[in-house]
């Protein structure tokens, strides 16, 4: 279909429409990118932490990776699940979610198509490929929709169709299978991951989200994005967005060096980034990609031109030139060393980011970030380092990390993201537990509390409407969200 910017706004508006998302005078437009296609620019001038949008998945249903767990194909729960009592092979936890029209309408067709029993591992493969089936029991108005986003092509995608065809043996109709290969393609370049559940019980689908595929990528977002318990996108200015500016999400992890942001971005989404972030050899003075000179030891070495994809690097103290093939001969090898810790090996990997790491790459490089990382999340959560069982030590390694990861976040430019708000939470945690063992030791706490409203404050207004924030950071949002 041919994408012009009148039809496609009106489109994009009265899908909003019917899923109750419009607002007066939303604070953004479809336009020409400079990127090229389109993209969404702000209308106005929009203040950080603002409302930008609401979005809602045109298709949602289970990821096709490896690694998923079957879930519940109406309300991806994991528990108690059972197979259809139709026996279309797909998985469902209660009577409730058997009997939902949206689950009879998809269970019909499978039938259908059906030449043999599906069970076991059948019925996961079909859970995996069950977002191109929704896909043909949309109405023509949301066919519409979807047919308006951008597809790549490439052999890569329809996989699911050939599992439909050639492991399930459904027996699906041509025109059918021409419109699954194509919205498959459409949510390969466009789907975002999506959390549900609860704190304690997460899991994550993947949704089509009509406006919030046409924003574009940039490694630099002036935007964060969570979603709330009915699986709306919310997207929220994470900068202050002057008028006219283009409005941009990251498809890619911030904690990640250019390289490897783009080779991951040009693998999943297939384009080659040339944000601002990635012109700059340094990413903005954070050195996240950069390794130490074999020749001076202290230089730093950095890529000449990032976009050049096999180009030289060269250190910034001595000159020296490297192999890109010699830096990446390291980045994969410490990559391999931080895959191979189990989480028990906090002690190991601690004497790892010393005695190794700090040997051979600069301090905030991408696996020193990705280790300390890791450690935040094992410290005061994981089984045996829990709040009351840590080491003093490990809870202010803990606090120290928190803060270290904190200030390269400031250092990228990313704002009120979400990252930033988790860390701001497991810090107030730190500093909580800090305090609880300063006063049980008779010790008068520096530790105000204050401070720690404040910071816990911030982090539930980063976190508003995420329906993965933790308890204590939900109590804290107005009545009118709470009860979203
Ligand atoms: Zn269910
Ligand atoms: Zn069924
Ligand atoms: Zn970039
Ligand atoms: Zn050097």
């Amino acid at each position: 279909m041919q994408r012009n910017i009148d039809t496609l706004t009106k489109t994009i508006h009265k899908y909003l429409e019917r899923n109750s998302l419009t607002t007066d005078t939303p604070p953004w437009e479809i336009k020409k990118s400079d990127l090229g296609g389109f993209g969404v620019f702000a209308t106005r001038p929009i203040e950080t932490g603002e409302l930008i949008f609401k979005d809602y998945p045109v298709i949602l249903g289970p990821r096709a990776a490896l690694t998923c767990p079957v879930l519940c194909v109406n309300c991806y729960s994991n528990e108690n699940l059972k197979p259809c009592e139709k026996e279309c092979g797909l998985q469902l936890c209660s009577s409730k979610c058997q009997n939902s029209s949206s689950h009879q309408k998809e269970c019909k067709i499978i039938r259908q198509w059906q030449t043999q029993k599906i069970t076991g591992e059948l019925s996961e493969k079909l859970t995996k490929v069950l977002s191109p089936i929704r896909s043909l029991l949309l109405s023509d108005e949301d066919k519409t929709v979807v047919k308006c986003l951008k597809a790549h092509k490439s052999e890569q995608h329809g996989f699911e169709v050939d599992i439909m065809k050639n492991i399930l043996h459904l027996n699906i109709k041509e025109d059918e299978e021409i419109f699954m290969r194509f919205v498959c393609s459409v949510m390969d370049s466009n789907a975002f991951e999506v959390i549900v559940g609860n704190e304690d019980n997460q899991s994550s689908v993947k949704g089509l989200y009509p406006l919030g595929s046409l924003a574009n990528h940039s490694c630099v977002p002036n935007t964060t994005h969570v979603f709330d318990e009915h699986q709306h996108m919310i997207v929220r200015a994470a900068t202050f967005i002057p008028e006219g500016a283009e409005i941009f999400h990251s498809y890619s992890r911030f904690i990640w060096g250019t390289a490897t942001r783009r080779f991951h971005l040009y693998r999943t989404k297939h384009f080659l980034c040339k944000c601002q972030r990635c012109q700059d050899p340094t990413e903005f003075g954070s050195y996240v990609s950069s390794i130490l000179c074999k020749v001076c030891k202290k230089g730093k070495v950095i890529p000449i031109d990032p976009l050049v994809n096999n180009g030289k690097w060269q250190c910034e103290g001595c000159g020296e030139i490297v192999n890109r093939e010699d830096v990446a001969g390291i980045s994969s090898l410490l990559g391999a060393a931080l895959n191979s810790f189990t989480t028990e090996d906090i002690d190991h990997m601690l004497r790892f980011i010393e005695k190794k790491l700090l040997t051979l790459v600069s301090e905030n490089n991408e696996t020193v970030i990705e280790l300390k990382y890791k450690i935040i999340w094992i410290v005061g959560h994981q089984k045996g380092f829990t709040w009351t069982e840590l080491s003093d030590s490990l809870l202010y390694t803990k606090e120290k990390f928190c803060r270290d990861l904190l200030s390269l976040l400031e250092t990228l430019k990313l704002g009120q993201c979400k990252m930033r708000g988790l860390l701001l939470h497991e810090l107030c945690s730190c500093y909580k537990e800090m305090r609880r063992r300063e006063e049980k030791s008779g010790h008068v706490s520096k530790i105000r509390d204050n401070d720690m409203r404040n910071l816990l404050q911030e982090a539930a207004d980063i976190l508003m409407y995420d329906v993965g924030a933790p308890a204590e950071i939900k109590n804290l949002w107005p009545d009118e969200i709470k009860k979203f």
